[in-house]
């Protein structure tokens, strides 16, 4: 009897069980007492192991180096025992697109098999990389398609960071150039929730601010959240990177419906979070991220709210063309209501630029991402062998 996706299932199986073990542990992602603690693991003095770790340091974060041999200013033994015990191997690409507009998207697969995906957006001489804090994302906002895929896990520090240095090895940015750096700023909107996952994002964003490092500015980096109002504050305090808000609706009602976790955190706690928040006082902004859905939030009366529910805020108002997905039950508003609604809140004096939608064509604009794999947990996995097997969801 043919049990439809049996055979995939099988290889599958197959392929899984032919991996190579994943014995060696990857320096990437280490903070730099923990490359001290990895290089006296491997026979390093105490009291040289902290020059080591500023040294490793420097070849993997500066030069972006992923082989040990081509530290040179470590000594032959060092190299080759770090070689014996340590990696500095990227996650996987399982596959990369190129948009029509330049837009570049990279399916990653980590260790584990799982994957993310992260989006690499140009502008003519600089760009933003956005990168996912999670596999899948628990948030299940109803507009959004990432929230539609089940299997969910934090990504760890390591696979944050990750995309970042696979988006510098295909521009060749390395080392860590000063100016004219076309992978400039770092966005947190990608798949998952990052304030879900703060530890590893935040030790991932240290990773990155560090000046010795990958050197990205603080200034250039903004973290997005659904509004996950207690980590709001600390995001702040510890890391002070740009702000971010899904807004999307101004009234509790309908964010309730849009995003459950506003039952959770009430716009009111989510205001007061942001007014709280340090870069608020100082010149920089927070930005409303605010997703235009056709019939539903974009009247000229939810502008006007909009404007009074955000008062005292330093902020600007970022507005998303809702870009649709297999399935998604909403439009986007028309262009010329869009517009209305745009100049009601700059009419306000907050700046309301309409988001240009980037990498449509490969599904890799705002809420587009979703890693094909859904795949379960491996007991699940070997009971079911259906939901397994089955065909990856449309990406292209
Ligand atoms: N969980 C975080 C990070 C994801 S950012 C957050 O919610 O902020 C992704 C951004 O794209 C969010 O503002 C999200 O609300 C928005 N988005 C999701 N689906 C979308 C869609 N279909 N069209 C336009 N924007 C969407």
């Amino acid at each position: 009897m043919e049990i439809p996706g049996l055979g995939t299932y099988i290889n599958r199986m197959n392929e899984l069980s032919a991996s190579p073990p994943d014995t060696l542990t990857s320096l990437i992602g280490m903070d730099r007492a923990e490359l001290a603690r990895a290089v006296e693991a491997i026979g390093e003095p105490e009291k040289s192991a902290i020059l080591r770790a500023k040294q490793l340091w420097h070849w993997i974060y500066h030069h972006g180096v992923d082989d040990f041999s081509h530290m040179t200013s470590l000594n032959g033994a060092l190299r080759d025992a770090l070689a014996a015990s340590y990696t500095l191997e990227r996650p996987k690409i399982t596959r990369e697109q190129k948009s029509q507009d330049g837009t570049r998207k990279w399916l990653l697969r980590f260790a584990d098999g799982q994957e993310a995906e992260s989006v690499f957006i140009p502008e003519e001489d600089r760009g933003a990389l956005c990168m996912s804090s999670q596999v899948g994302c628990t948030l299940t906002c109803r507009f959004c398609h990432t929230g539609t895929q089940r299997l969910v896990r934090n990504l760890d520090a390591r696979e944050i960071i990750s995309q970042f240095m696979v988006a510098r090895d295909a521009y060749g940015e390395w080392p860590s150039p000063r100016d004219g750096r076309m992978i400039s700023n770092i966005v947190m909107m990608g798949m998952g929730e990052p304030l879900f996952n703060y530890d590893n994002v935040a030790k991932a964003m240290h990773i990155a601010m560090d000046p010795e490092g990958l050197s990205i500015s603080r200034r250039r980096i903004t973290l997005s959240t659904a509004g996950v109002a207690p980590l709001i504050e600390r995001c702040g305090a510890e890391l002070g990177v740009g702000l971010a808000i899904s807004l999307h609706a101004v009234t509790d009602d309908l964010r309730d419906e849009l995003m459950p976790i506003n039952r959770k955190y009430p716009l009111a706690q989510l205001l007061d979070a942001c007014r709280r928040y340090p870069s608020a006082s100082n010149a920089r902004r927070i930005t409303f991220e605010y997703v235009m859905l056709k019939g539903i939030n974009d009247s000229r009366a939810d502008a006007k709210a909009l404007v009074r529910l955000i008062a005292g805020i330093p902020a600007k108002i970022n507005l998303i063309p809702f870009n649709a997905w297999p399935g998604a039950p909403y439009e986007c508003s028309e262009p010329d209501v869009i517009a209305e609604f745009a100049r009601i809140v700059n009419k306000a004096g907050y700046s309301s630029p309409v988001r240009t939608p980037r990498g449509r064509d490969i599904l890799a604009a705002c809420g587009q991402l979703r890693s094909e794999s859904v795949r379960l947990p491996r007991a699940a996995r070997l009971s079911k062998p259906g939901p397994a097997a089955a065909p990856p969801v449309a990406l292209t």
